[in-house]
């Protein structure tokens, strides 16, 4: 028999843990982590851990499926799938125009590193403006609004490696494997968190769960869920009160600081600590134990930048990096200005706002007041229209309407916010493709499901990660076991689709081949032009590398191209007083309790909960409540409530939990089944989980420029059902 070990990385989730796979006739028989690899230390989880049972597991689609008349699938040839699917997007475009057709680009799009760039690619040969991604739905303040409103620092912030202190707010990377960089690196974050800790870092965690991270951190303030804005205006007026902000930084680079201070000082610790729930002297320890740095920043997680005021709530914590001067300075070197990213000059000063991006780009049908967002890549700028209204695009009728959806890694009746207005718009399309490694419940509405390669089953690089790991770190793995059966990867789907409908297409570098269908290598190569390390000695690397690449020592501002980070930007003022109303309001009499949402180790979104370990560990996404809560309303752990907002309501399998704060139920999101009453959803909450997404009317409290919607710290009530 011929075996063979494979160095590779999981792409499970986004942390890309190197791993060794042992393959025997091109069948996976092990997988195990890669010890030797130098950054992680031989990390994994419990779920990359699970991919020989998902590569091969019954409910995996081995097959292209085309919806039949009577709402069966029958397997369907994937070319042939592809020439039905480029006549009707070809006849949909001839009808309705370019922005008919859109594509939603989920989180497993992200981890095939060839998937954006030829998507984008298609939509721009088009001219369609339709792009959305999974980014917009749970962090569009973090990756776009925020640094179009203030500016961003060419240098970056500091990273954890090298830092004092980090504030974390409702970020759990012991679970989630997620952190922006500053935070706790999701590269192996349990050795990464007791190193900073072992080094004298301080940790400050502000989460209403006693999490991973909280229970580690030297200062916890747990606080109630939805008044993170004000938490942090009130830190930040603690600082600029008390003159611990670093003020030759500020007078040189930035703008704003004396209207931040005069709008943030009524944001006194003992104002904000009622609404909070937290003691006002926490804030003020916060605040002190963070300003005295002197090196670190303060990320967020995905929860708070769901909940109330996302854009107010990403200024601020920019502005405390700012006020504070937590970016690299002239004459010092970057820990990682990116492996697979171009070389370039970098200085030591700030981009100014670009406000045009706010206002010049596609607006939504919506409102005027949403519109495309632009993105920071290391790449430049890039444009995605935001997915919080999506379902509204599809609905509101005229032009511009969305009449196809090719939905690529992704399950958008999981997903999206307001889960009957997703259904109903998934209903109302013209043509439904998903492209999904089972038959979730999305892809169960769709015309046609094109069965993809899994990751172990195509080449890849770790583009995604590269400048969020703090040292030249990269990995290009080889296939490690061939696909049977026709499938195919995500670009292809997109290059087959422009080939069949006659287009020429080109990424940023350079055109594609729409003659010869390119290798991957190439299209790689292609994207990653001009990069600090050749990708070609990349792929020449076996395993994960930290390469020796020239230090990147940051050059003295220019002052012909240098700008000002701008604490106060238009409309700052009317946040904060939103901000500040909000603080007397959160929950009501009616809805007494507040729905945060959660990670769970043994899921990663709507995927997970088939694979039999995975399964073991629940097959639910519980409401997890403390104790105190559950005996007020004589609810036993594990009955089966009822939890309903002012927009829907859903059951749920109560759980007692101690590290929660009472007044607040904690669920996990895309969990759950399809709300159409014929799919029996409600019926097997043990078995399948609810879905948090039927509490949300996603048009109510729409944030400005993304249309964000409430989805965590929602007012809820529940009752225990027979
Ligand atoms: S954290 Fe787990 S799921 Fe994520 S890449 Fe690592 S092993 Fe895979």
């Amino acid at each position: 028999m011929a075996t063979k070990t494979v160095k590779t990385y999981c792409r499970f989730c986004h942390a890309y843990c190197p791993m060794e796979a042992t393959v025997e006739n091109n069948r996976l028989i092990a997988l195990t982590p890669d010890t030797s690899n130098e950054m992680y230390g031989g990390y994994t989880c419990i779920k990359g851990r699970q991919m020989i049972d998902q590569i091969d597991h019954p409910t995996r689609l081995q097959q292209s499926q085309k919806k039949q008349p009577d709402g069966s699938f029958n397997a369907i040839g994937t070319e042939l799938a592809m020439d039905e699917i480029a006549a009707r997007l070809q006849s949909i475009l001839n009808s309705y125009g370019p922005r008919s057709i859109a594509s939603y680009n989920g989180t497993y799009s992200y981890q095939n590193s060839a998937a954006h760039d030829v998507a984008r690619a298609f939509h721009a040969a088009i001219d369609s403006p339709s792009y959305y991604t999974s980014v917009t739905i749970d962090q569009p303040a973090k990756v776009a609004i925020g640094p179009t409103r203030m500016g961003w620092w060419n240098g970056g912030s500091h990273m954890w490696n090298d830092s004092d202190v980090a504030m974390i707010i409702g970020n759990n990377t012991l679970v989630s494997h997620y952190s922006i960089p500053g935070g706790i690196p999701a590269f192996s974050p349990h050795n990464a968190l007791r190193d900073g800790k072992k080094r004298g870092m301080k940790v400050i965690c502000i989460d209403p769960r006693v999490t991973e991270v909280a229970s580690r951190a030297d200062l916890h303030l747990q606080v109630r869920p939805g008044q993170d804005a004000a938490i942090l205006a009130a830190i930040i007026a603690v600082i600029l009160a008390d003159e611990l902000y670093d003020k030759a930084f500020c007078l040189e680079h930035v703008e704003g600081v004396e209207q931040l201070r005069e709008h943030t000082q009524r944001f006194t610790p003992e104002a904000v600590s009622a609404a909070a729930g937290i003691p006002a002297e926490q804030i003020i320890t916060a605040a002190r134990m963070f300003a005295a740095g002197p090196r670190g920043t303060a990320v967020t997680g995905t929860g708070p930048e769901m909940g109330p005021h996302p854009n107010l709530l990403q200024h601020l914590v920019q502005s405390l990096n700012a006020i504070c001067g937590r970016h690299y300075r002239e004459g010092e070197r970057l820990p990682n200005p990116g492996v697979l990213t171009p070389m370039g000059p970098r200085s030591a000063e700030a981009t100014g706002p670009q406000p045009q991006w706010l206002s010049d780009g596609v607006k939504s049908r919506v409102s005027e007041d949403i519109c495309e967002t632009v993105v920071l890549s290391p790449y430049g700028p890039l444009k995605e229209m935001p997915t919080a209204v999506i379902s509204d695009e599809m609905l509101l009728e005229g032009e511009g309407q969305i009449k196809a959806l090719i939905c690529v890694g992704g399950n958008p009746l999981l997903a999206w916010p307001d889960q009957e207005k997703t259904h109903a718009a998934l209903s109302g399309l013209e043509l439904l493709v998903c492209i999904d490694i089972k038959m979730a419940a999305t892809a169960q509405m769709a015309d046609y499901v094109l069965a993809p390669k899994m990751c172990l089953e195509r080449e890849d690089v770790t583009l995604l990660t590269d400048i969020w790991h703090d040292k030249p770190y990269s990995q290009y793995t080889q296939t490690v076991v061939e696909a049977e059966g026709d499938k195919i990867e995500e670009w292809e789907f997109f290059w087959a689709i422009g080939k069949r409908m006659g287009l020429n297409m080109s990424m940023t570098n350079g055109p594609i081949d729409m003659q010869e269908k390119p290798k991957k290598f190439d299209l790689l190569e292609n994207i990653t032009r001009g990069s600090r390390v050749p990708l070609q000695q990349i792929y020449n690397t076996e395993g994960g590398k930290i390469f020796d690449v020239p230090d990147v020592i940051l050059d003295a501002p220019d002052p012909t191209t240098r700008g000002r980070l701008q604490l106060f930007p238009p409309g700052l003022e009317q946040e904060l007083s939103g901000a500040y109303s909000d603080m007397k309001s959160s929950s009501t009499e009616e809805y007494p309790l507040l729905l945060i949402s959660r990670r769970m180790k043994n899921t990663y979104n709507s995927t997970g909960p088939e694979l039999g370990l995975l399964k073991s560990k629940g097959t639910t996404n519980p409401a997890f409540m403390h104790p105190k809560e559950l005996a007020k309303l004589q609810i036993a752990d594990g009955d089966i409530i009822e939890v309903h907002s002012r927009h829907g309501a859903i059951p749920a399998v109560a759980s007692a939990s101690n590290d929660i704060r009472p007044g607040v139920i904690s669920m996990s999101h895309c969990w759950g089944g399809s709300p159409d009453p014929t799919a029996n959803a409600d019926q097997q909450v043990r078995e399948i989980g609810s879905n948090t997404n039927r509490l949300i009317d996603n048009l109510e409290n729409a944030e400005r420029y993304s249309g964000m919607c409430r989805q965590s710290s929602i007012p809820v009530a529940i009752r225990k059902l027979s």
